[in-house]
Formats: structure tokens, C-alpha cells, sequence
């Protein structure tokens, strides 16, 4: 079984380039190049650097010792937390900025939900002297008003959105609109491993470091030669593909995405796009979308800005299809204590998204010689306010 995309960018029957022709140069002219730029020795030597220097990889593999004794398990955490910016976003941002330097590029738009992928993005600009337009839905821009904040104090112009919901499927397509209306100098920094090919499989070889690490950490520090099984929340899928990408081909490691069901799977009001889409476009690759019956995009709810997205990368959809991945779902309830057991019991505050991922670990089948890995995608300064509110609730019963 091949994991992997083709030579015409699907992963099995997800995938593509489905793009209106005005971007056509631009993404064949990516596509053309992105695999001879990015194996480039100097490319590599290079992006490798700015992760150890800049970012601060490797970050560390925790064995989180009292969680690990409460769930009867031994329990690693993935750190990207720790990584430059408080996520794993920037490993994806460093690699695209030295891309776009390498094609010419002299301006950088992105699209942001959480602000997460906008501050990396606003970060590796100002690090390379280069002209940054970030689009974020005017939902998101209160949600997550200090990233807002921090973009803006990294010289990067953010373009509220209100077409839509005002949320991150809108911001991306402004930027996808951005980028039809200046093809020439501009490069387009996606943020997560969704959009039409090159980008699914661009973003999951720049994320891939995270289980790269892994791979060696966990023999190298423990004494486990393999995970028994990899856990990571699921938005558009980068974090989770990175987690995943090195153990695709090692049947023995299961890996599990977890998407955030919001209020409940059938609620109405839900993201877990694996679980309740159907097949179809959106943003440039067929994958899973959440979507009527006659084919309208429906709006997704989470309480995570950085999941609450109808669609998901088209590697996940493959993976989902030929059962080498599992996808789950949790709730924002459950997400929410999660993210409160977490920093009651390992002094870690994380980010919403990544509280889905450890919610799920309570049902998580492993005995206590199966070391399972969960990808800490990112910390939960950006969260206070709703990890604040969430606590008052539960105080006043
Ligand atoms: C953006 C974000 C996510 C979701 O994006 P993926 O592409 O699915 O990884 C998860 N965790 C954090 C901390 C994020 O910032």
C-alpha cells in the first residue's frame, strides 16, 4: 500500500490540483520544483540549521510520569510546544520562507484560524526581511486578539475578514484571491497539509521532522524501540502528518487523529470532518468536506480555532479510506478538562487543539509495556480566556 502522493498529486483518490486557471503557472511552477529546491544538500543544510538555532529543535520527547501512572500506560509528549512561537506550525513556516527566497519571492501571504500559522508565518518574515500579508477571519481576530497582536508587532499586515463566517475557511479564500491577483512575486505560505498539490505532501515533508525525532528519541531515551501507537489532533492534518509521516510504512505503530466532534458528533455543530464529510473540493484538493446534501460547504464548530475547519488534508482521507490511520473525535467539554488534567498533573498548559488529542487518551487501548506517543502540538497562552471562563463555570456548581 502506497501512502504516499503519486506522480499527479493524489494520495489513492484525494488529492489534486483543483484551481481556477489563473493559478495554474503558479502551482505547476511549484510542483515543477518544490521536491528539487527542498532535496537540495544547501536547502536542507539550511532548514535544518534555522530548526536547531532558531526554532530550538530537536524538542524534547516527556515521558509524563503521573498521567502515564493514572491512564496505565507509559505516555510520551512530543513537545512542539516548546518549539520558537509555541507550536509546531513554524517547522512548516521555515521550510516555505527559504522555498520562496530560493523561487524570488519578494511578498508572503498566509491564512490563519488560531493565529498560530499567521505568527510563524509573520515570524520567518521578519527574520528574512520579507513583506507579509496575514488574512484572518474577524471571528478568529477576537478569539485570538493576542496573536493578533503579536503579527502586527512583527511588521506583518493583517487583513480581517468578513465575507462568510469570518472564520478560517474564508480567511483562506482571500488569500486564495490575494494570490490570483499577484501571481508574480508573491508566494502563498499554507498552513496546514490541505490546498492543491504540491502543498499536502510540501507541508507534510517539512513537518516530518517531528517523527523523525521521535523514531530515534524513543530508542535512544527509553527502553522502547517503536511506539506502540502515535496520537495527534487534527485540524488540517500537519501536526498529525508530521507525528505520523516516518511511521507510515511500520504497520506495528497504529496512529490515531483525533477531530474535534465541538458540541457532539450529531449535533450539528462539529468538525470532525473525517467522521461527517463526504467527498469533495475544497480549497484546491478533492478530500473529506463537510457539506449539504446538495454539495454547499456547511460551517464548522469548535471550540478550537485551530480545528474548526470543514475540510481536512487529503493524505488523512486516504489514510481514513485505507484504515492506516484511525480518526476519533472528542468533544469541546471533554477538550476543555483535558486540558485541565494536563496542567493539574504535568505543569503543562496546552493549546485547545492539542487538548483534543489528550482527551482521547482516557479511552486509548495500550497496556503498560505499549509506549504511546502524543504530538503536544502547541502551548495554551492563546487560550487562557476560555480555559478561565470553562473553570468559573465549573466552580460555581
Ligand atoms: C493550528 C494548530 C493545530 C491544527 O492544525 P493541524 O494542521 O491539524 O496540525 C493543532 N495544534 C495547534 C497548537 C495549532 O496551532
Amino acid at each position: 500500500m502506497n501512502y504516499n502522493v503519486d506522480t499527479r498529486g493524489f494520495f489513492g483518490s484525494f488529492g489534486g490540483a483543483y484551481i481556477p486557471e489563473m493559478l495554474v503557472p503558479n502551482i505547476t511552477a511549484l510542483q515543477a520544483c518544490y521536491r528539487e529546491v527542498i532535496e537540495e544538500p544547501a536547502f536542507q543544510a539550511e532548514f535544518h540549521q534555522l530548526l536547531r538555532d532558531y526554532v530550538g529543535r530537536p524538542t524534547p520527547l516527556y515521558p509524563a510520569r503521573r498521567l502515564s501512572k493514572k491512564l496505565g500506560y507509559p505516555l510520551f509528549l512530543k513537545r512542539e510546544d516548546l518549539n520558537h512561537t509555541g507550536a509546531h506550525k513554524i517547522n512548516n513556516a521555515v521550510g516555505q520562507i527559504l522555498l520562496a527566497q530560493r523561487l524570488g519571492k519578494r511578498r508572503i501571504i498566509a491564512e490563519t484560524g488560531a493565529g498560530q500559522h499567521g505568527v510563524a508565518t509573520a515570524t520567518v518574515c521578519a527574520l528574512m526581511g520579507i513583506e507579509c500579508v496575514v488574512y484572518m477571519g474577524e471571528i478568529d481576530m477576537h478569539r485570538q486578539a493576542p496573536n493578533v497582536q503579536r503579527m502586527q508587532m512583527l511588521g506583518a499586515t493583517v487583513r480581517a475578514v468578513n465575507s462568510g463566517s469570518r472564520v478560517l475557511k474564508d480567511a483562506a479564500n482571500e488569500a486564495m484571491r490575494d494570490w490570483i491577483a499577484n501571481p508574480e512575486d508573491t508566494h502563498y505560505i499554507i498552513g496546514s497539509a490541505v490546498g492543491p498539490h504540491p502543498y499536502p505532501d510540501m507541508v507534510m515533508r517539512f513537518q516530518s521532522v517531528i517523527s523523525e525525532e521521535i523514531r530515534w528519541q524513543l530508542p535512544a531515551q527509553t527502553p522502547y524501540t517503536l511506539p506502540h501507537s502515535i496520537i495527534a489532533c487534527v485540524g488540517g492534518g500537519s501536526n498529525a502528518i508530521g507525528a505520523f509521516a516516518r511511521f507510515l510504512d511500520t504497520p506495528e505503530v497504529a496512529l490515531i487523529g483525533v477531530e474535534a466532534a465541538g458540541k457532539g458528533l450529531d449535533s450539528g455543530e462539529t468538525a470532525a470532518t473525517i467522521a461527517r464529510g463526504r467527498e469533495g473540493v475544497l480549497h484546491g484538493s478533492r478530500t473529506l468536506v463537510m457539506q449539504t446534501a446538495d454539495g454547499q460547504i456547511t460551517e464548522a464548530h469548535s471550540i478550537s480555532a485551530g480545528l474548526d475547519y470543514p475540510g481536512v488534508g487529503p493524505q488523512h482521507a486516504h489514510l481514513a479510506r485505507t484504515g492506516r490511520a484511525r480518526y476519533v473525535s472528542v468533544t469541546d467539554e471533554q477538550a476543555l478538562a483535558a486540558a485541565h488534567e494536563l496542567a493539574r498533573l504535568e505543569g503543562i498548559i496546552p493549546a485547545l487543539e492539542t487538548a483534543h488529542a489528550l482527551a482521547y487518551l482516557a479511552e486509548h487501548d495500550a497496556g503498560p509495556d505499549d509506549p504511546v506517543v502524543l504530538c503536544l502540538s502547541g502551548r495554551g497562552d492563546k487560550d487562557m480566556a476560555a480555559y478561565s471562563e470553562h473553570h468559573r463555570k465549573e466552580m460555581s456548581f
